[in-house]
């Protein structure tokens, strides 16, 4: 792999104030590649580098190949989305890496990471960061359990999206519901008894990494003593290799075919309260986290896929979704860091 890496941080000379007598005779803007953003930090600049590097000659070229073949081809033993998982592992980004870093450096390390790996290839990016999710949104509720009970190398899915429902399970004070609509019986209930949380239902097709998940988040309706409420909803952590857990095909689809997606069968899948991540009374704050977390994600990878499809740089977009990120919890992790470097063995370097 080429050690090259094909960003290369400002030189000083290049920002602050420059002495009017230096000044161009007809003086212009020139925006260098963060536009109008302040230089980054060092820690950010070698993590922007090492996943462009990575973005560009390990996902585009599996992207490239993946998108020919079908759903199934995609997650077949010996695909190459199996070396992009391994290639991708070894840059380090884990939770124990995401907690080291200095909390005020969060926003620019999530924008940064997730538009360079939305540039190297949307579908990969997106499964990337979905199999964060199971574990990132654990730390992020103060949850001891998942970590405890489950590794983060198993392969992590976000299940919100029903056939019946869209993704109305993220739309705990029912915002975007029709005044005079009937909801209906959610597609995906989590009953919470004594001791025990029971799952029934199903989650759509849309489910990135479904077909491949080992540990799903899942955000659904609740039913309590009091019925099935979809307002007062429930999010758990289920281990996909439970009892009565099932998979639909992979979904084909037009576009993000490097994406594996696809539906997620219940069928009274019991499992301990400790799974139960948020309860019925807290549901709108935990759809309010993984919005802004998710929303911050996505706002990292759509500005990158508009820069590949005009082949624009990423100037504007850089700032916007940094922004995204300052208004999202990331913030929360504790500091004290090594470098991004010493830390990594990627490919990409
Ligand atoms: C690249 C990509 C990745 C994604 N990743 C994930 C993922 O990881 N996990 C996941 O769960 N989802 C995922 N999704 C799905 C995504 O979250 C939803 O497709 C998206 O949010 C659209 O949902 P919606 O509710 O806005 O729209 P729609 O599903 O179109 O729903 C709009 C409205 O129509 C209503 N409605 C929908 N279907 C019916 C119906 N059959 N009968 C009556 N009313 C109906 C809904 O109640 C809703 O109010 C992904 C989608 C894409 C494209």
């Amino acid at each position: 792999m080429n050690n090259t890496a094909v960003l290369q941080p400002p030189r000083a000379e290049t920002f602050g104030p420059r002495p009017f007598a230096r000044w161009d005779a007809n003086p212009s803007v020139r925006l260098g590649q963060l536009g109008a953003e302040p230089p980054m930090d060092d820690l950010v600049n070698q993590l922007h580098q090492t996943v462009h590097g990575f973005a560009d000659r390990v996902m585009r070229p599996i992207g490239r190949d993946l998108d020919r073949l079908s759903a199934e081809q995609v997650i077949a033993t010996g695909s190459q989305l199996w070396s992009f998982r391994d290639a991708y592992a070894s840059l380090g980004i884990n939770m124990e890496a995401l907690a080291s870093f200095p909390p005020e450096l969060m926003p620019d390390i999530f924008a940064i990471l997730f538009e360079e790996l939305g540039w190297g290839d949307a579908g990969l990016a997106i499964s990337a960061g979905v199999d964060l999710m199971p574990h990132y949104m654990a730390a992020k509720f103060g949850n001891e359990f998942v970590f405890k009970a489950y590794p983060e190398e198993l392969i992590g899915c976000w299940g919100i999206t029903e056939p019946d429902h869209g993704s109305d399970s993220l739309d705990a004070n029912g915002a975007i519901f029709h005044a005079q609509g009937k909801y209906g019986r959610p597609n995906c209930v989590a009953k919470i008894t004594d001791g025990k949380v029971i799952i029934s239902g199903q989650k759509s097709a849309w489910v990135s990494n479904g077909p491949i998940a080992e540990l799903a988040i899942l955000y659904c309706a609740a039913e309590t003593k009091d019925g099935v409420d979809p307002r007062r909803g429930a999010v758990v952590i289920v281990p996909l290799k439970s009892l009565g857990v099932s998979k639909g095909k992979p979904l084909e689809k037009m576009g993000q075919r490097a994406l594996p997606q696809g539906e997620i069968f219940f069928d009274n899948v019991e499992l301990d309260i400790d799974h139960l991540l948020v309860a019925p009374e807290d549901y709108k704050k935990g759809v309010y986290a993984i919005h802004s977390e998710a929303n911050a994600l996505m706002g990292g990878y759509s500005p990158a896929v508009l820069a590949q499809l005009t082949s624009m740089p990423m100037l504007m977009p850089m700032s916007a979704s940094r922004a995204a990120c300052r208004s999202s919890a990331t913030r929360m992790w504790p500091s004290a860091c090594s470098t991004w470097r010493a830390r990594s063995n990627c490919p990409g370097r």
